[in-house]
């Protein structure tokens, strides 16, 4: 199922062109327009789910097997040190684009990006409330 109005149906389908990794049955891997780094790429799905959680599991599954293989072979042939895998769910965590997607972004020393967050302080109460609510009855 695709969405007529969603860019990444279009690119994942081959209806926009894009620069473009890796295609198989069900995934395209493209180049970012707007990369964190050089290589900076976003694993799509052909089909059309808003996020992680429209996503079938066993597409999820499948869409970590494909950043991992394209992660050893961007590693080898772009010589970076480290990878991001990043996947936004929602406008508050910065998702753009509604059509599930994954980032890869290659990291390079000195590459001036910083990816992550600023840690709180919590209490070993406070991580048992939490743990109670996710997983409690
Ligand atoms: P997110 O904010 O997680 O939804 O990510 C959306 C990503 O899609 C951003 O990194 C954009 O730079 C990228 N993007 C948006 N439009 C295009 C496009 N036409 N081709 C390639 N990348 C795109
Ligand atoms: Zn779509």
């Amino acid at each position: 199922m695709s969405n007529e109005n969603c860019i990444f149906c279009k690119i994942a389908n081959g209806e926009i062109p894009s620069q473009t990794l890796y295609e198989d049955d069900s995934f395209r891997v493209i180049l970012d327009l707007g990369p964190a780094t050089k290589g900076h790429a976003l694993v799509i799905p052909k089909e059309h789910y808003a996020n992680l959680y429209e996503l079938p599991e066993e597409q999820a599954g499948e869409a970590m097997k494909v950043a991992k293989k394209m992660a050893a072979r961007m590693t080898d042939r772009l010589g970076c040190e480290g990878f991001n895998l990043i996947q936004n769910n929602g406008d508050l965590a910065g998702q753009t684009v509604f059509h599930f997607h994954m980032h890869m972004i290659p990291r390079y020393r000195a590459d001036g990006q910083t990816i992550g967050w600023k840690p709180q302080e919590v209490t070993q109460e406070e991580l048992e409330e939490v743990k109670k609510q996710i997983c409690g009855e």
